[in-house]
C-alpha cells in the first residue's frame, strides 16, 4: 500500500469485519451491494450533479474509503484523500415506457451482479439514465460496507443542497470517532450479558417449509424479494395498537415475526436477528453521521400459549431495552460463545424495521424535483423481513430461493399478515390463539380437502359377506394350495364354527384367539368368531411363545380357535382350544346367534407400543366397515383376484381379506412361508391370474426385480403400504409393470388399516412419492405444536379423524386418552395422533417426511429404539446404550462382534435372537426382549 492518497487509517467495526468476511468468501454474489434509485424530473445538469457529489465524498470520510485485509493481522480500512467517483449516463429516450421498465430491472439486476473491489475507493458507481426530455433515473450503487441506509439518506440530503448550492446541514462525528468508542467499551460485560441471555438455547430455530410449489417458480438461484403493502387502514390501527400497549411499531412486528418462526419451526424458545441502527446515545450528534453503524443482533424471545398478546409486547419491548446498552457486540463473538452447536448460524432470519430520517430533498430553488426514492437492499441471511413503515406499511420478504420458494414466501407474508391483524383485533387474546392460516386456507383445508365423512351403513362386517354368499353362492371366495373354498362353503363351515363357540361359552363382545396360519381355515376361523358375536385376535403361529402367551392374557383370551398341528403351541392350562382339524358337530336345540352391533369390537390387532410393550387396537365392525368400503369411492374396480401376502396379524390383512370377501371377489392366498420367495409370489401370481395385491414397498421392489414381464400381466393394481415408497420404487414399477396402477396406502392400525391414498403417477412422482389425500372415511389435519391447523409446506404432526378412528388401546386407559383426542373440526368425534411428520402439497395430498418420535420401521414392524436403550441401561453393567436401524446391506459382522458381547451380558439367549436376526429386529422379538429383561 502507497501512503499517498491517505487521510487516515483504522480498525473495522464488528459489523463491517463479519460483512468483510462474506464478501471476500462469496465474491460475485451481489448480497451486500446496495442501489438507491431516484426518479428526477426538470432541468438536470449532469456537470453540476459530478461536482456535487464531489463535494458529498469530500465531507464524509465513508465515501473515500477502501478495505485492507492482505497480509494484515485484523483488517484495516483506510480513507481516501481524494477518490473519482464513475459516472455513466445512459440515453433510453427512443424506448417506449414498458420497453425501459423491462430494461431498467435488467440493467438493475445485472448491475447488482458487478462487485466492488473493496481494496480500491470508492465503493459508490453512479449510472444517469436519461428516459425523456426532462425525466432521468439516477442509480447509485454502492457497497453496505461503507454506509447503512440512514446514511444514504444523510448523504442524499447534503446532495441535493450541494447540487442546488445551499449550505448543508451540520454533521456529526466522523466514523472514525464511532471505532475509537467502540474501542473504549467493556466487551467483556457486553459478551457475558448475551450469554446469559442465550443461555440454554441450543438448537437454532428452523422454519420446517418443505418445497412443495412448483418448481419453475424457483428456476433462478440466489435471493428474490416479495412484498407485501399493508392497506392505509390496517397499517393506522398497528399504529395505534404500538401506541395503545405503549410499544413501538418495531416491537409489534417482532413479536408477529417471533410467533411465526415459532409456528413454522415449532417451537416455543424463539431466537431471530433484528438490525438495529446501534448509533450510541453518548455520541453527540451521531444521527446526522455518515457510515456503518448497524448491528445485527439476536433477539429472544419465549412464547407461551397463555399469555396475552399485549402482555407479551410489553415483554419485549422490555427486553429490547436492556440489551440497548450492548448493541455495541459483535455477532461472531456472541455466536462463538453460545450454546448451539459451533459452526451453525444462531438464527436463520432476521427482521429489519427501516425507520430513516425524512431526506427532505427538495428546496425552494430547486430545478430538479425527486418524485421517488427506491431502496434496493440485498441480505445474506436465508430469510430477512425488511419492515417500511409509511401510510402504508410495506413489507418486503428478502429468501434465498433456495431455501424458501417465491410460493412460499408470498404465502408466508400472508401469514405474517393474518397475525398482526388479530394482534390489533384483540390485543387481549392469548398466544395459543392466534392463527397462523387465513380463513381461507382453513377452509380450503377443513372442506376442500377433508370432504364430510358420510356415515357408513349399519352394518357388520360378516354381514357384508353373508350377502355376497345369497348373492352367489358358488363363487370362489378363496384359493390355496391346501384347496379352494366357495363363498357357501366357508360361510356354512364359519357358521358351524360359530355355533361350537357358542356352546364353549363365548358370548357377545368376548375375545377369541385364532392361532393358525394363513389357510382356508383361518378365514373360516376370522368368519366364525365374528359370527359368534365376539372379536377375533390374531396370534401369528411363527410367533415366539412368549409374546403368544403376552397377547392372549393382556387381551384376555378364554378361547383359542386353532388346528392341530398347532396344538403344542398352546400350553397354556387356562386356555381352552377350538381346533378347526376335527368334525365337530353341534346340536343347535333351536338357538340362535346372537345379534351383533356395528359398534361391537370386531378384531383386536398388537402392535408396538411407546410403554415398552405391545399394546392391542380395538377395531369395530363400523370402523372396519367404513373402511373397507370406501375402497370403492377410491379404486376404479373391485379386486377380482386378491393376492394376501400379510400376516393377518397386521392390519393390511383386512385389506386383501375383506376387500375382496365384502364385494364377491377371490382371495388368493400365499402359503405362510411363502412371503419371502418371489419365485413362488411370481409363480402364484401367474397360475391364478392375480389382479390386485398389497405388500411393503421393499418386497414389491424384490418382486420387480426377480419377474419376467410375463408373469405380471394379469396385476392390474399394486398397493404399497406400511412404510415410505420410494421414487426409486415408482420408477421400478413403471419400467416393469405397465398393466398396473400403483397406489400408496398410509395408515396406521388405530386407524383402521388405511386413511390416506395415492394413485402414482411416476412422471410426477418423481422426487418423492406423495402418500395422498383422505379416504372417504378419513380426516386428515397436519397440526403445529400448538395444535393449530398447518399451512401447505410446512411440516406438522398427522392427526386423523373419521369412521376409522378406533375406539383405543385394550386395557390402556391412560395411553389411549394419550393418543385418542376430541377432534377440535368435527362435533362428538374422536382423531387419533399418529406420531408421523407431514405437510400438505397445493394439491391437498400430503406428504410423509418422518416421525416426531424416533419409531422406526422395520419389514413393516414398528419398533421403538427408546425402549431397547432403556432396557439395556437398566442393567448395572451397560453405562450407555444407541440402539440404530441399520440397512440390511452393512457388513453385519464388522461391529457385531463388540455389541455381541455387550448383549452377551444382558442374557446369552436374547443376545443371540437379537443378533442373528440382526436386520430385522421386529416388534415381537423386541416384546420378548423387553420381558425377559425386566424379569
Ligand atoms: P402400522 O400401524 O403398523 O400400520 O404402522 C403405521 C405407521 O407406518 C404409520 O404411522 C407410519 O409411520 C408408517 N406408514 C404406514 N404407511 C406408510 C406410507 N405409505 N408411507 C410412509 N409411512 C407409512
Ligand atoms: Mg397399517
Amino acid at each position: 500500500m502507497t501512503l499517498e492518497n491517505v487521510d487516515d487509517i483504522y480498525p473495522l467495526s464488528p459489523m463491517q469485519e463479519g460483512m468483510l468476511f462474506h464478501a471476500i468468501s462469496q465474491p460475485a454474489s451481489g448480497v451486500f451491494i446496495n442501489q438507491i434509485v431516484s426518479s428526477l424530473s426538470g432541468d438536470l445538469d449532469v456537470g453540476k450533479m459530478r461536482a456535487a457529489w464531489n463535494r458529498v465524498a469530500e465531507a464524509y470520510s465513508g465515501l473515500r474509503t477502501a478495505f485492507l485485509w492482505d497480509e494484515l493481522d485484523e483488517p484495516l480500512q483506510v480513507v481516501r484523500s481524494e477518490v473519482e467517483t464513475p459516472w455513466s449516463t445512459e440515453d433510453w429516450r427512443a424506448l417506449k415506457e414498458h420497453q425501459q421498465l423491462q430494461k431498467l430491472s435488467a440493467f438493475l439486476e445485472h448491475d447488482r451482479g458487478i462487485d466492488f473491489d473493496l481494496a480500491s475507493a470508492p465503493l459508490s458507481r453512479m449510472t444517469l439514465i436519461r428516459l425523456g426530455e426532462t425525466t432521468w433515473k439516477w442509480v447509485w450503487s454502492c457497497h453496505h460496507i461503507q454506509a447503512d441506509g440512514w446514511s444514504t439518506q444523510i448523504v442524499l440530503q447534503h446532495f441535493w443542497s450541494a447540487y442546488h448550492g445551499l449550505e448543508p446541514k451540520g454533521q456529526g462525528p466522523a466514523f472514525r470517532d464511532y471505532i475509537e468508542w467502540l474501542g473504549n467499551q467493556d466487551q467483556g460485560s457486553a459478551q457475558d450479558f448475551w450469554r446469559n441471555r442465550l443461555s440454554g438455547f441450543c438448537e437454532p430455530n428452523r422454519l420446517n417449509t418443505i418445497a412443495v410449489d412448483d418448481k419453475n417458480d424457483d428456476s433462478d438461484s440466489g435471493h428474490a424479494q416479495q412484498h407485501l403493502q399493508l392497506p392505509k387502514a390496517a397499517s393506522s390501527t398497528l399504529r395505534e395498537l404500538a401506541r395503545q400497549q405503549r410499544v413501538t411499531l418495531n416491537t409489534v412486528f417482532q413479536a408477529a415475526w417471533a410467533l411465526l418462526v415459532s409456528r413454522y419451526s415449532g417451537s416455543d424458545d424463539v431466537v431471530f436477528g433484528t438490525t438495529v441502527s446501534a448509533r450510541p446515545a453518548d455520541l453527540p450528534d451521531v444521527d446526522t453521521s455518515v457510515g456503518l453503524f448497524i448491528n445485527t443482533l439476536p433477539l429472544r424471545v419465549s412464547v407461551e400459549a397463555d399469555t396475552p398478546v399485549a402482555e407479551w409486547m410489553s415483554r419485549i419491548q422490555s427486553s429490547q431495552l436492556q440489551s440497548r446498552q450492548f448493541e455495541y457486540a459483535s455477532l461472531a463473538a456472541i455466536q462463538k460463545n453460545c450454546d448451539t452447536p459451533a459452526g451453525t448460524a444462531l438464527f436463520e432470519t432476521i427482521v429489519v424495521f427501516e425507520n430513516y430520517p425524512d431526506v427532505g430533498t427538495s428546496h425552494d430553488q430547486s430545478t430538479v424535483a425527486v418524485d421517488d426514492v427506491a431502496f434496493h437492499e440485498q441480505s445474506n441471511y436465508p430469510v430477512a423481513l425488511l419492515v417500511v413503515p409509511g401510510d402504508e406499511i410495506e413489507l418486503i420478504l428478502v429468501h434465498d430461493r433456495a431455501r424458501l420458494g417465491k410460493t412460499a414466501a408470498v404465502r408466508l407474508l400472508r401469514h405474517l399478515e393474518n397475525i398482526l391483524l388479530q394482534f390489533a383485533e384483540v390485543p387481549a387474546t392469548p398466544l395459543g390463539q392466534i392463527r397462523l392460516i387465513t380463513s381461507c386456507e382453513s377452509d380450503q383445508i377443513l372442506r376442500e380437502w377433508n370432504h364430510s365423512v358420510a356415515a357408513p351403513p349399519e352394518r357388520c362386517l360378516h354381514e357384508l359377506i353373508e350377502e355376497k354368499t345369497r348373492d352367489n353362492p358358488s363363487k370362489l371366495a378363496v384359493i390355496s394350495s391346501e384347496g379352494n373354498l366357495s363363498y357357501r362353503e366357508l360361510n356354512t363351515r364359519a357358521e358351524l364354527l360359530a355355533y361350537r363357540l357358542q356352546h364353549a361359552g363365548v358370548s357377545s363382545q368376548d375375545r377369541v384367539g385364532i392361532l393358525i396360519s394363513r389357510s382356508p381355515e383361518m378365514l373360516v376361523a376370522i368368519l366364525g368368531v365374528l359370527k359368534a358375536g365376539a372379536a377375533y385376535v390374531p396370534l401369528d403361529p411363527l410367533w415366539p411363545a412368549e409374546h403368544l402367551q403376552y397377547v392372549i392374557s393382556d387381551s384376555s383370551i378364554e378361547v383359542v380357535v386353532t388346528r392341530d398341528d398347532m396344538l403344542d403351541r398352546l400350553s397354556l392350562p387356562q386356555i381352552k382350544t377350538l381346533s378347526l382339524s376335527e368334525a365337530g358337530t353341534v346340536d343347535r336345540n333351536g338357538e340362535q346367534l346372537p345379534q351383533v352391533a356395528p359398534s361391537d369390537p370386531a378384531y383386536v390387532i398388537y402392535t408396538s407400543g411407546s410403554t415398552g410393550q405391545p399394546k392391542g387396537v380395538e377395531i369395530s365392525h363400523a370402523n372396519i366397515v367404513a373402511s373397507t368400503l370406501s375402497r370403492s369411492e377410491f379404486y376404479p374396480e373391485a379386486p377380482e383376484r386378491f393376492l394376501l401376502l400379510s400376516s393377518f396379524a397386521f392390519d393390511s390383512s383386512m385389506v386383501g381379506i375383506f376387500w375382496p370377501l365384502s364385494t364377491g371377489e377371490t382371495l388368493v392366498l400365499a402359503e405362510p412361508d411363502a412371503e419371502r420367495d418371489t419365485y413362488r409370489l411370481l409363480k402364484l401370481i401367474q397360475q391364478h391370474k392375480v389382479t390386485h395385491t398389497l405388500c411393503l414397498p421393499s418386497l414389491y421392489e424384490l418382486i420387480l426385480t426377480d419377474a419376467m414381464p410375463s408373469q405380471l400381466t394379469s396385476l392390474r393394481c399394486v398397493i404399497v403400504a406400511g412404510e415410505s415408497c420410494s421414487p426409486a420404487v415408482a420408477a421400478k414399477h413403471a419400467g416393469t409393470n405397465q398393466t398396473a396402477t400403483l397406489y400408496n396406502e398410509y395408515g396406521p392400525t388405530e386407524a383402521t388399516v388405511w386413511c390416506l391414498g395415492h394413485r402414482v403417477e411416476p412422471v410426477h412422482d418423481r422426487q418423492v412419492v406423495p402418500i395422498g389425500q383422505p379416504t372417504a372415511c378419513s380426516r386428515a389435519y397436519v397440526l403445529d405444536h400448538c395444535g393449530q391447523l398447518a399451512p401447505v409446506g410446512v411440516v406438522g404432526e398427522l392427526f386423523v379423524g373419521g369412521r376409522g378412528v378406533a375406539r383405543g388401546y385394550v386395557g390402556r386407559p391412560g395411553l389411549t386418552a394419550e393418543r385418542f383426542l376430541p377432534d377440535p373440526f368435527t362435533d362428538g368425534q374422536s382423531m387419533y395422533r399418529t406420531g408421523d411428520l407431514v405437510c400438505i402439497r397445493p394439491d391437498g395430498s400430503l406428504l410423509f417426511v418422518g416421525r416426531a418420535d424416533r419409531q422406526i420401521k422395520i419389514r413393516g414392524h414398528r419398533v421403538e429404539p427408546g425402549e431397547i436403550e432403556e432396557l439395556l441401561q437398566s442393567r448395572p453393567d451397560i453405562a450407555e446404550a444407541v440402539v440404530v436401524a441399520r440397512a440390511r446391506n452393512v457388513d453385519p459382522e464388522s461391529d457385531t462382534d463388540s455389541m455381541r458381547q455387550r448383549l452377551e451380558q444382558v442374557s446369552p439367549e436374547t443376545a443371540e435372537r437379537l443378533l442373528t436376526q440382526v436386520e430385522s429386529m421386529t416388534e415381537v422379538e423386541l416384546g420378548e426382549f423387553l420381558q425377559e429383561s425386566s424379569s
